[in-house]
């Protein structure tokens, strides 16, 4: 079975719309998404009904927490805390209610999936290098996990004694070993690739496939800047940082 793993969208509608097209070429059968449905982006109400009806789970992210609980916004920078508080404004209450119920964290087909870190979920802690991947593998029973967060695509393989990275269109994963894949970002990319992004996943083949769709920037850009959301929240986005 073809499965996709969304991660990130930011209310980045444009960016949305390319990854559901592309879902369909591809085929997927069944989606998933790791949270941070809203923050940054100026469409939250229109990313979360658009995709809602696709997705078999569903997970929180710190941006969504932070759109209904404001003590979470004192880890915020202030153009972030901006974002969160027109997105809280911005937000029905319908859409406040669904998020405000998504869980942490869940198994799904034998798989772990969290937003941020499987070692402590509501700690929002990023999976950066080879070191955190070890790390955090520790405390994952499952052989894949899938997590989001800090924008930034990668595929850790843990091995006997060491991780690291694999790189490839397509990852064939090895019977016997473990990873930690890092799932691009639908909305906010930050790896320099401006791209919207998705992760495939074909149990069947064993395969990881991190994809990439072009997508209208230029509409998403003048939607932020008709919100009077924060000019670099636009600019970043041509960018992929
Ligand atoms: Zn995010």
């Amino acid at each position: 079975m073809t499965r996709a793993i969304l991660s990130d969208l930011h209310g980045n509608l444009e960016a949305l719309e390319a990854v559901l097209a592309d879902l369909e070429r591809a085929g997927v059968d069944e989606v998933a998404c790791l949270g941070d449905f809203v923050g940054y982006g100026a469409s939250p109400n229109e990313c979360i009904e658009r995709l809602r009806p696709r997705l078999a789970v569903a997970l929180l992210g710190n941006h969504d927490e932070a759109a209904f609980d404001p003590m979470a916004l004192e880890y915020f920078n202030d153009e972030a805390a901006r974002a969160v508080r027109w997105t809280t404004g911005a937000l029905t209450r319908e859409n406040l209610d669904w998020l405000r119920a998504l869980p942490f964290e869940t198994v799904w087909h034998g798989a772990r999936l969290v937003h941020a870190s499987p070692s402590d979920p509501p700690a929002w802690n990023y999976v950066l290098t080879l070191a955190d991947a070890w790390t955090e593998m520790q405390s994952c029973r499952e052989r894949l996990c899938f997590v989001g967060h800090s924008h930034v695509p990668a595929v850790v393989e843990i091995g006997t004694t060491h991780p690291s990275r694999v790189a490839g269109e397509s990852v064939q994963l090895v019977p016997g070993r473990r990873y930690l894949t890092v799932v691009p970002s639908v909305g906010q990319p930050r790896d320099g690739d401006s791209r919207a992004g998705y992760l495939l996943w074909d149990d069947e083949g064993d395969t990881l496939e991190p994809v990439r769709v072009p997508y209208d920037i230029a509409r998403a850009q003048e939607r932020i800047r008709a919100a009077g959301l924060p000019a670099h929240l636009a600019e970043r986005l041509a960018w992929g940082q």
